[in-house]
């Protein structure tokens, strides 16, 4: 085989390709991640403040990679889902003690993952981490592949992971096409302290306008993720503290008694993207580069992160070739079930609680009386919020998995 400068180049240091950088330290593969801005710096938007909710299948995933002990004292733990539909009788609660598991999911922000991942890369030895550098241009060979990088560098391996996320540069290069659908809405995020302890419950209300999440974080805090029609983000934005919370409140309401305090707010524009192709010859997409999600049900990093660890898991047994088509194959037969449910129900979900028509409303909010009634299909939903009740990666097989 022609000799390349690594086996592995992974490009996109956000949540996902450093994730994957870490799952893969303790293997015999040579490998550098290309990431556009300085790591952990300010400039990096994928370690901004929002929360993530990580699902009790991601706390398994980085127990596996040696992460947890490390991101663990960032987390809060969820107890409690509470689930409402405004405007519509009907909830539905689902709890940690009746599945009889430590926590549902934990939040943990962006920010916090980001310093973590940074430690851990910085330690590995068998990582070059090459920044602030984005890729210009790709050849692909035979048994290699070739990148150019904006100082005009070439360097090549046998594996290219694009981890660079929904605007993804290798996916244009390659000319891949994608399943697009815009939303027309935008997310708001913000940290809010309400008056009463949160109680380690998370809320996710449906409005008219789209759902509103609260997710406990550490100090009493809660993680706020409001999404709103296209366009009305910006009068919402320019609103004074107190005109912001009295909006706010008056969507919510007073589960957790008057909203006090908000803190730093950014917006996202909401969009679903899945890509046609996410594999192709020695090119391997994932996260959001292959598919980004509504953040809804809290799922495209979880999700992101399964591909991370199934990839981990074939590329550990591999590591002469690891770009080899059959073992490429073998990693997107493993992941396209998933994939394809977590995009097709969230879709679903944005879908069935973004339509006001009065008779859809009063059959949703007749549907969550009815799911809270039922235990084994709360036990169901609660299996899927937590990550669980899929095909697994091999976790003890691999090196570092
Ligand atoms: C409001 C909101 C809330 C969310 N909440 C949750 C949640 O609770 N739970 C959950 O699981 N998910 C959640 N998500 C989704 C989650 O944020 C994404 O799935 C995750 O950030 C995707 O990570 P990524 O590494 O694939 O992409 P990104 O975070 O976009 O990272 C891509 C990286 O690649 C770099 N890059 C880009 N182009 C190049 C290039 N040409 N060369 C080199 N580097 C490049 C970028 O600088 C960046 O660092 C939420 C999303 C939003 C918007």
């Amino acid at each position: 085989m022609k000799q390349t400068d690594y086996d592995l180049i992974i490009v996109g240091g956000g949540m996902v390709g450093a994730s994957l950088a870490c799952a893969l330290k303790n293997t015999p593969l040579n490998i550098a991640i290309i990431e556009a801005f300085v790591l952990n710096s300010d400039q990096q938007p994928s370690y901004d403040d929002r929360g993530i909710a990580l699902a009790y299948g991601s706390q398994i995933i980085f127990e596996a990679m040696g992460l947890w002990s490390q991101l663990a004292p960032h987390c809060t733990a969820i107890k409690d889902i509470h689930v409402s539909d405004r405007g519509h009788f009907g909830i539905t609660r689902l709890s940690a003690q009746v599945e009889q598991v430590p926590a549902l999911g934990q939040i943990i922000t962006a920010r916090e993952m980001g310093q973590v991942f940074h430690h851990a890369l910085t330690q590995q030895n068998n990582l070059d981490v090459i920044c602030p550098n984005s890729v210009t241009s790709l050849i692909q060979h035979s048994d290699s592949v070739e990148l150019t990088l904006d100082d005009d560098r070439h360097i090549s391996a046998k594996l290219i992971v694009a981890a660079d996320g929904g605007q993804s540069t290798i996916r244009q290069l390659l000319g891949l096409g994608a399943l697009e659908s815009d939303y027309q809405q935008t997310a708001i995020t913000a940290n809010i302290t309400p008056e009463r302890a949160h109680q380690n419950r998370a809320f996710e209300r449906f409005t008219d306008s789209g759902p509103i999440a609260l997710l406990p974080m550490s100090d009493n805090r809660c993680s706020l993720v409001w999404t709103v029609t296209a366009g009305d983000e910006k009068d919402i934005l320019k609103l004074s503290d107190s005109d912001f919370l009295t909006q706010l409140q008056e969507r919510f309401g007073y589960r957790l008694g008057k909203l006090i305090r908000v803190g730093q707010r950014n917006n996202y524009p909401l969009k679903l993207m899945q890509a046609d192709q996410p594999v192709q010859h020695r090119i391997v997409l994932i996260g959001n580069a292959a598919h980004s999600l509504h953040p809804i049900a809290g799922q495209g990093f979880n999700l992101g992160l399964r591909d991370v660890a199934a990839l981990a898991d074939v590329l550990i047994d591999h590591c002469e070739d690891c770009g080899d088509a059959h073992l490429l194959n073998d990693y997107k037969q493993w992941r396209q079930q998933d994939q394809d449910n977590v995009i097709k129900s969230t879709d679903s979900l944005v879908k069935l609680f973004s339509n006001n028509q009065p008779l859809l409303g009063h059959c949703r909010g007749a549907g969550l009386a009815l799911i809270d009634v039922l235990p084994p299909v709360k036990h169901w939903l609660a299996k899927k919020s937590m990550g669980l009740g899929r095909k697994q990666p091999r976790l003890g097989r691999g090196i570092s998995l």
